[in-house]
């Protein structure tokens, strides 16, 4: 959530900055500002509402080449233009743009502040004046910087301006991202790499509790208290080409659409002809576990069930499925040997963080599979195995579900450690896959059929009651309709009482075993009025079926019907005329607890 960015260098900073954070506002936000240096003075321009509006607000007339900018997702203090970042110190000398929470603001102001007036009520502004307290105590900005961040706690990404020093940024780093690219002509800072794309060759993600200054020349960086920092630069890999729409009218169809071949690449790089090639001691480390935990927020705890279902039939390995903001505060009793799995897309949801560093000072093995190589979940795991699903810049995650799916699935397959023909069949899936959005226009039909209903149901058993909990979680994400996910025999232990004349039932049916009875339970809802849709595998299909698609082995069905209920979320959301790529109320990385 929120996004920051920076740029200090020979280019012009004001469209850096604003393009970057525009680059951002998959992560959510309400309010965008920026602070650009121009005539000998910082220049500031906030409000609340989209970037597309602060472009419109900020003047185009001066030359500026340095500056930081911020979008907002509010903490403290409702989206407001005061409210809204940068946030300058009493006397104007310090600008700040913040991305976290100060958790002890209050004690801080009533402690050292009581003689500061505040503009806003944010968390922010106290370390604004913190910092001008400090200074004026110590006449030395770098002191005042290391005291100021040793009375923090809680979490920030910073970037700072001093108005008597404007060829520098100062920065620090604390449980929020913050990334540092190099360029040839300058420094660009941003909260993850999306807003580097085109700007820098290589980066480095900092580690917490890292501080420093940049100038046109150079980066320094230090810890907080002063000592040099080493630091390990990463090549950057992503082009500013993979963050357009290019042809889609939205980033989701966009993101849908190149699930065939995340699929393609993830056998690319995950096999060398038939054999998985995965670290040995990754494997070795699942192995020797008794029990696998696998830790997961929304869509990607989804996924963990699909993992489960693998763990336990390929490896035999007792596996279950946490979701993290529960686990964080009511841990079960863990035993022996346990080994804990957690998959994030952005690899900075903080509720799975705040579980990995529990388990992690607990020294048990912990892997990390997101799309985010650069992310803080990577940083503190032992292990990483990365989604390869490219940049995912709608909020409503679609492809790095189906990566998500696919990774544990050759993690799984790996531990297992027997021959196998998981690479063909993933081949025959991208190419069921790609069959299966070939068919939009039937499930741009049905999203007419639903699109007025206020509640809508999904049913199916196993596997397919695992992916109707996704596709039930698309549908409410874009399109703000109630939509509920039920095992299809546990409907009539109660919510079979919402049924009413005309209720939408999503049937999903792709497993031969359960086919029959998942049938019998839409039979159910039909004698309550119901209108059913069914989605069925080709082996399985009857005529009345909504859509029916191509079959794949029975384990790896979910990807391709999780494709009908992304695309059936996608057609619905669109035809309401919702904001599709940016649903309201969500985030992208949801990185507060
Ligand atoms: N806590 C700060 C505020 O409410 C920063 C929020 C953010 O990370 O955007 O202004």
């Amino acid at each position: 959530m929120c996004g920051i960015v920076g740029y200090i260098g020979k280019k012009d900073a004001r469209s850096i900055i604003l393009d970057g954070l525009q680059k951002l506002e998959y992560r959510g936000y309400d309010s965008a500002g920026v602070g650009l240096v121009g005539n000998g003075e910082v220049k500031i321009y906030k409000d609340k509402g989209r970037v597309a509006h602060l472009k419109e607000l900020v003047d185009t007339s001066f030359e500026t080449h340095v500056g930081i900018g911020h979008t907002r997702w509010a903490t403290h203090g409702s989206p407001t233009k005061m409210n809204a970042h940068p946030h300058t110190s009493q006397s104007g000398r310090f600008t700040i743009v913040h991305n976290g929470v100060i958790e002890n603001f209050r004690e801080l102001k009533a402690r050292y502040l009581s003689g500061y007036s505040f503009k806003s009520q944010t968390d922010t502004e106290v370390i604004a004046n913190l910092l001008e307290r400090y200074f004026n105590k110590y006449g030395s900005f770098d002191r005042a910087f290391s005291k100021t961040l040793s009375r923090l706690e809680g979490s920030f990404a910073l970037l700072i301006l001093d108005n008597t020093n404007l060829d520098t940024i100062y920065f620090a780093k604390n449980k929020t991202p913050l990334v540092v690219g190099i360029a040839e002509d300058g420094i660009v800072f941003g909260s993850d790499v999306i807003p580097l794309a085109g700007n820098a060759k290589k980066y480095v993600s900092l580690d917490d509790g890292v501080k420093g200054k940049a100038t046109k020349d150079g980066v320094e960086f230090t810890d907080f208290v002063g000592l040099q920092e080493d630091i390990e630069y990463k090549e950057l890999d992503i082009t500013a080409d993979e963050l357009t729409k290019g042809s889609y009218p939205h980033f989701m169809l966009k993101e849908i659409n190149e699930e065939p071949s995340v699929v393609r690449k993830l056998v690319q790089e995950y096999f060398d002809e038939d054999d998985i090639v995965i670290n040995e001691k990754l494997l070795e480390t699942i192995r020797n576990c008794d029990k696998i935990n696998l830790v997961a927020c929304g869509t990607s705890m989804h996924a963990s069930y699909m993992a489960k279902y693998f763990f336990e039939k390929f490896c035999e390995i007792p596996t279950e499925v946490f979701c993290a903001s529960e686990l964080v505060y009511s841990t079960p009793l863990i035993k022996d040997n346990p080994c804990f799995i957690f998959l994030s897309q952005s690899g900075e949801t903080a509720d799975s963080i705040a579980c990995m560093k529990k388990f992690n000072d607990q020294k048990f093995p912990i892997i990390a599979i997101t799309n985010v190589p650069s992310s803080t979940m990577v940083s503190i795991a032992d292990f990483h195995l990365d989604l390869h699903a490219g940049p995912e810049v709608a909020v409503a995650s679609t492809k790095a579900y189906t990566a998500e799916v696919i990774v544990t699935c050759i993690l799984a397959k790996a531990v297992r450690g027997k021959k196998t023909h998981l690479s063909y069949n993933l081949e025959k899936c991208a190419v069921a896959m790609e069959e299966v959005i070939s068919k939009a226009p039937i499930i741009e039909m049905m999203a007419k059929q639903i699109m007025d209903a206020s509640d809508v149901f999904f049913i199916g058993r196993g596997i397919d009651y695992w992916a109707c909990l996704e596709c039930s979680l698309k549908l409410k994400e874009v399109s703000y309709i109630h939509s509920e996910a039920f095992p299809s025999g546990e409907l009539k232990h109660g919510t079979i009482a919402l049924i009413e004349k005309g209720t939408p039932v999503i049937t999903i049916c792709t497993q031969e075993g359960t086919n029959p009875i998942v049938r019998n339970n839409l039979v159910e809802t039909q004698a309550r009025g119901s209108k059913p849709f069914v989605i069925s595998t080709e082996s399985l299909s009857v005529a009345s079926d909504a859509i029916d698609i191509p079959n794949v082995n029975h384990y790896l069905s979910p990807l391709i019907s999780v494709i009908v209920g992304q695309l059936l979320a996608y057609y619905v959301a669109t035809l309401k005329g919702n904001d599709v790529d940016k649903p309201k109320n969500l985030a992208k990385s949801v990185t507060v607890e």
